[in-house]
């Protein structure tokens, strides 16, 4: 009977100790010639306040987030460790997500957001956005290029770290100028704090999460915090009221924080949320996602979410500090250009109509004049009003002990121009559709600019 060792050394031990295998413990699993194991142990690492994913060939692979394979005994045939002879061993990196949630981005567009930077001047910004088009739930769109033909002018964003996507952004991030149109994507760890968990959350929703994690945040935050507006009277407003706009939206404030403020530096409205939010339209019960119905005058005051629980806050901390405000232009009053309309400056925001199909010169109901630019991304992927797969969103949930993914209706910031009632969101077949400001069935989607 022929042996193979295989040693699974722990190489992520130095900067990690604490619940970890001793540093240099090695896993030795002994295979008869079917690579069926017959004798030896496996130990799966643990570590305080991070899930184990799998194992990486490489620590730069590790690094980035990247799995190759799962190591049990039984995935011995897996090509990564296959072919070790005899007393041979093999060195593989632990592959770790910080955090409790993850989000799958792509890049957007590079240097094409106006951007403030605080305390520094402007040079390099990229723009990132939900990984829409593919299923992200459960896989992740692989690198345009592998790490090993990288050139000094040709990298892609799921090779690298964000401490190496942030260091090459202030450098040249036009590096990555491929990457969006190739739809290349990246994990964005979260840790969901218990105020936007409420009560509803579920550990169980994302335990099976793999690749780089859904391209929208659903089951992530509690339904009350999905929620664009509530309504604020009976009647027909319950439904919801998007008076004000995206600026005094409860969306907006879940995302930056109510107490985000308002000086020249960040954002030029004090009024992000009316105090007496009333209707909601959620579901009775969370984890069978059932039950919907209208909820009145219980929701969490949203003047409790501040900058230290806003769903930034759950970014990890160099991304927050790479995060810059982008000028977030708002068409609260239909194309007025006379001063009704601010510009906020935001570091977590949603994106517009006008900001999502490409040909979105063409002004209506959804896409409003004021509001954006069109991304390079969209440009480059041919999404437009009429061919618009890409702009599908996933979420994630499980049943039982299967993981899915689905596609579903994500928030843009976009008021609907005639009835209070109503904003728009990006629908499940990639174009609009618009929903209650009250409703939490649409998921959030986030957009932020990386600069300086
Ligand atoms: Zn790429």
């Amino acid at each position: 009977m022929r042996k193979r060792w295989i040693a699974l050394v722990m190489a992520a031990v130095m900067s990690v100790p604490a619940g970890l295998l001793a540093a240099g413990t090695q896993n030795k699993i002994t295979y008869d010639m079917n690579n069926s194991p017959i004798n030896g142990t496996y130990k799966e690492p643990s570590k305080s306040g991070a899930k184990f994913l799998g194992w990486a060939t490489t620590k730069e692979k590790a690094d980035a987030g990247t799995v190759d394979f799962n190591a049990t005994p039984e995935d011995k045939t897996n090509a990564s460790l296959n072919g070790i002879g005899s007393g041979q061993t093999k060195t593989v990196y632990a592959v770790w997500q910080e955090g409790n949630a993850k989000y799958a981005v792509a890049l957007y567009g590079i240097d094409q957001d106006t951007a403030k930077m605080d305390g520094g001047s402007y040079t390099h910004t990229m723009t990132f956005g939900p990984a829409t088009g593919g299923n992200y739930v459960t896989s992740h769109k692989d690198a345009h290029i592998a790490l090993s033909a990288e050139t000094a002018d040709d990298k892609c964003i799921h090779n690298h770290s964000w401490d190496e996507i942030i260091a090459l952004c202030r450098t040249n991030p036009h590096v990555f100028d491929k990457c969006v149109e190739s739809g290349c994507t990246k994990t964005v760890n979260l840790d969901i704090n218990d105020t936007l968990k409420g009560g509803g959350w579920q550990d169980g929703y994302l335990s099976d999460e793999t690749g780089d994690g859904p391209a929208m945040l659903y089951k992530e935050l509690h339904d009350e915090f999905r929620v664009w507006q509530p309504g604020t009277e009976s009647g027909s407003y319950q439904y919801g009221d998007n008076t004000g706009g995206y600026p005094a939206s409860r969306i907006r404030a879940v995302l930056n924080g109510y107490d985000w403020t308002s000086d020249g530096s960040h954002g030029n409205t004090t009024d992000l949320t009316r105090a007496n939010q009333k209707y909601v339209y959620t579901r009775s019960d969370e984890s069978s996602n059932t039950g919907w119905n209208w909820r009145t005058a219980d929701l969490t005051d949203i003047s409790t979410v501040t900058s230290d629980n806003c769903l930034l806050s759950c970014f990890p901390e160099n991304l927050q500090a790479a995060i810059v405000p982008k000028a977030v232009k708002s068409d609260t009053v239909y194309n007025d250009v006379s001063g009704n309309n601010v510009t906020t400056w935001d570091k977590l925001w949603l994106f517009s109509g006008k900001e999502m199909w490409v040909d979105s010169g063409s002004d209506n109901d959804a896409i409003r004049p004021n509001e954006g630019t069109i991304y390079d991304r969209i440009t480059k992927q041919g999404i437009t009003t009429s061919s618009h797969a890409g702009n599908k969103g996933y979420y994630f949930y499980t049943s039982g002990s299967t993981a899915y993914g689905n596609t579903d209706y994500w928030w843009l910031r976009s008021p609907n121009r005639y009835i209070r009632r109503y904003a728009y969101n990006v629908s499940i077949s990639g174009d609009w559709i618009r929903d209650y400001t009250g409703g939490s069935g649409d998921a959030v989607a986030p957009g932020f600019v990386l600069g300086k």
